[in-house]
């Protein structure tokens, strides 16, 4: 059987690291770290993410707000209430959750965002420099991979990486993050025209994949011995739950977890990183507005 790559635990770890900096911010009489979310309409797995953030904060002791609109918001209230929150030196940084409803431009309201306060990366100033490789916010999902393999000593050095996925928000960056010379992995970027996908995914020494299919990724796909890392996350209808469904990823972990060195779970894996990323992120531009260290 496999290492399982416990997400929970080194989440809780960094949370605990900066719920500690957190006091000591405060026992010198300093403000809490302040992050903002924006959310328009009602999907479910949205409001479940910002209910959890505006916990996570809670938690760590950070101050949140959260700016909730109706579906059919019109596109100058998001405008405006990002230029608010780049104009309010009390707030360090925000995100704006997707999906944003039709009507409000995804590159407009992007392009608006302060780069200093991005949390999740997408401002293309922070996307430059991440592909630069200079200082700038890694997006939360991506940054919570990397901190796993870290945080689990899993060496990238010379390794065959096969990332599934080109997303913007995951498969992309984090091609980047792993090419770059901290991490010096031979990357490989599969998409859903890719061939011989699962001759491409055998080659695997780190097999990555975010593909939004569920439980896709089956024991064949993988090479003996890889680790696995699961970005993918599903409710899936199971009559045999109280509740009705089950929680699983883009690989098949029963299968897959027997023939691999490590695995992430799921749930348990990179979506609890995630959230300890974004809060990292906020500690990070905190001390960018409050210490004088700015952003390029
Ligand atoms: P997207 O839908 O934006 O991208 C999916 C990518 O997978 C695309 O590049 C697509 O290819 C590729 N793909 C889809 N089907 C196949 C296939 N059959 N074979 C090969 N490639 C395929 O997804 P995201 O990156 O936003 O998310 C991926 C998964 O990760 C989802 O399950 C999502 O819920 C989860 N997620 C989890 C997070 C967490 O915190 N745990 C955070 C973010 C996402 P193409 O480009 O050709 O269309």
């Amino acid at each position: 059987m496999s290492t399982i790559i416990d997400g929970k635990e080194i989440a809780a770890t960094i949370k605990t690291e900066i719920a500690t900096e957190v006091k000591s911010l405060l026992d010198h009489g300093r403000p809490a770290p302040h992050l903002a979310v924006i959310i328009a309409g009602q999907d479910g797995a949205a409001l479940s993410y910002v209910n959890s953030i505006e916990k996570q904060c809670k938690g760590v002791g950070y101050i949140c707000s959260a700016y909730k609109f109706p579906e059919d918001v019109k596109e100058k209230d998001i405008l405006d209430t990002i230029d608010f929150l780049n104009r309010d030196d009390e707030v360090n940084g925000y995100i704006i959750q997707m999906p944003l409803p039709k009507q409000v431009s995804i590159d407009k309201v992007t392009a608006h965002v302060d780069p200093r306060k991005d949390m999740d990366c997408f401002h293309p100033a922070n996307m430059g420099n991440l592909l630069l490789g200079k200082e700038c916010f890694l997006p939360a999902t991506p940054h919570g991979v990397m901190e796993l393999i870290r945080r689990s000593n899993i060496d990238t050095t010379g390794k065959e990486c096969v990332i599934l996925g080109r997303s913007n928000i995951v498969g992309k960056p984090l091609a980047m993050l792993l090419l770059q010379k901290d991490a010096n992995a031979t990357v490989t970027v599969c998409h859903s025209r890719t061939k011989n996908l699962k001759r491409v995914c055998s080659r695997a020494d780190i097999l990555i994949v975010a593909i939004g299919q569920p439980e896709m990724i089956t024991e064949d796909y993988v090479k003996e011995k890889a680790t696995v890392i699961d970005v993918g996350i599903h409710r899936i209808p199971d009559v045999g739950q109280p509740n009705g469904y089950r929680v699983c990823g883009d690989v098949k972990y029963d299968e897959v977890s027997k023939k691999c060195e490590a695995i992430t779970p799921v749930p348990g894996g990179v979506g609890p990183m995630t959230m300890a990323c974004l809060l990292q992120n906020t500690m990070t531009a905190y001390h960018r507005q409050n210490d004088g260290n700015t952003l390029q």
